[in-house]
């Protein structure tokens, strides 16, 4: 058949996890922990499971997870959601973005998001017929330009899509890059759809800033988060959305007939986690950050050069000191010769993006991370 979207091949992530485990490398591409998640929550799934949890589960999400979700949401960002009205739980983060952009864009609708951004956004752009208009962020801070983004509004802006902490780059927004936002579009009815998978894995002095703190921002936003990152349990592929009940009624919409409701006992789970372990998010961002210092200072010796990391389980690296090569082919040069798997940037941009930068995952065990750079220390 003629493709609705001819310039698309498979994503980066599956290529180089098929290439790291055809050459038995070290994985720090698809960024997935190579640990496991809570043993307690592990246990209360099968205890859902033996207990006959096993059918559909309501379309919008199992009561005592909706419930859970808001009270997190209240205690975390001030803002207590209505658990009925404004949480849908989706089918991982991965769901809940593909079924907010198909509500929200209209055909000839112009989105504007930040490049690099994460693959998943341009597609469902597309198939919803907007148009892409995306803002090219620079290393080592990734930050905006609020001047360059007023410029891009126009009258067919319809919604703006952003990430953070952000996916690669792992650089964050502050409240002021909220409020930024706010002043450039408050005049206009322009939606927002903020990718906040990272959410509990925030490195920023003040915190994550959560576009659900902001009293304005929030009545047009739709907030996403999953908790495949914060229970490393990306398999389970359970996420949400949270969006003012208006917003949330025309996503159930998409939401209904994409997946109509999520895996029943995994739902149940969570919420017994949230309720009985709260600890286990608060004290992600040091679980984290211990990780993260640990790899860059077992990198200290090589000639990667580290930027900045305030969010995500992702470090970029500079490797200009070691190869010419572009990013695409030193990273299949990576996998394949030296044995560790990492993820080109320039993926994540439509327009060139000269820069040389690989993102490596260190949502691993220590002794991976260990290996992993004694390997990239001999470059
Ligand atoms: N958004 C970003 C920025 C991500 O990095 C990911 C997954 N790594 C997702 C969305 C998708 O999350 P999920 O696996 O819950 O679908
Ligand atoms: N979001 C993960 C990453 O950035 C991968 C998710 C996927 O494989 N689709 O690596």
């Amino acid at each position: 058949p003629e493709s609705k979207l001819p310039s698309l091949g498979t994503t980066i992530f599956s290529q180089m996890s098929a290439l790291a485990q055809q050459y038995q490398a070290i994985n720090l591409s698809q960024g997935f922990p190579d640990f496991d998640g809570p043993r307690y929550l592990q246990e209360r799934l099968a205890h859902h499971v033996s207990q006959g949890a096993n059918q559909y589960a309501p379309m919008t999400g199992v009561q005592p997870l909706r419930e859970a979700i808001a009270d997190k949401t209240a205690e975390l960002y001030g803002h207590k959601p209505d658990a009925n009205g404004d949480i849908t739980v989706t089918a991982g983060a991965t769901e809940a973005l593909y079924a907010a952009i198909t509500a929200l864009v209209r055909s000839g609708d112009e989105v504007i998001c930040f490049d690099p951004s994460y693959d998943s956004y341009a597609p469902a752009v597309t198939l919803a017929g907007g148009v892409m208009k995306r803002i090219a962020l620079q290393p080592p801070g990734f930050k905006v330009d609020w001047q360059q983004f007023a410029s891009l509004l126009s009258e067919r802006t319809r919604l703006v899509i952003l990430n953070t902490p952000h996916n690669p780059s792992a650089s964050v927004w502050l409240k002021n890059d909220f409020a930024a936002l706010w002043e450039a579009i408050a005049e206009q009815e322009i939606y927002v759809l903020s990718d906040e998978v990272y959410e509990h894995i925030c490195f920023a002095a003040e915190g994550h800033a959560s576009v659900l703190a902001h009293p304005q921002l929030r009545q047009r936003a739709v907030a996403v988060s999953s908790f495949g990152k914060t229970f490393h349990m990306t398999g389970w592929k359970v996420g949400y959305c949270i969006a003012p009940a208006a917003i949330s009624a025309e996503i159930r919409k998409v939401h209904q007939y994409l997946t109509f409701a999520v895996n029943t006992p995994a739902q149940l789970a969570i919420a017994d986690m949230l309720r009985a372990e709260p600890e286990h998010y608060r004290e992600l961002p040091e679980f984290y950050r211990a990780r993260r210092d640990r790899f860059i200072q077992a990198l200290a010796n090589s000639r990667l050069e580290i930027l900045p990391c305030e969010g995500t389980y992702f470090l970029l690296a500079d490797y200009s000191a070691i190869s010419d090569l572009d990013d695409v082919s030193f990273c299949q040069w990576l996998t394949k010769e030296v044995g560790v798997a990492a993820i080109p940037l320039s993926v994540f941009c439509a327009d060139a993006f000269p820069h040389k930068l690989i993102r490596l995952c260190f949502a691993k065990q220590e002794a991976t991370l260990d290996a992993a750079a004694e390997r990239l220390c001999q470059l």
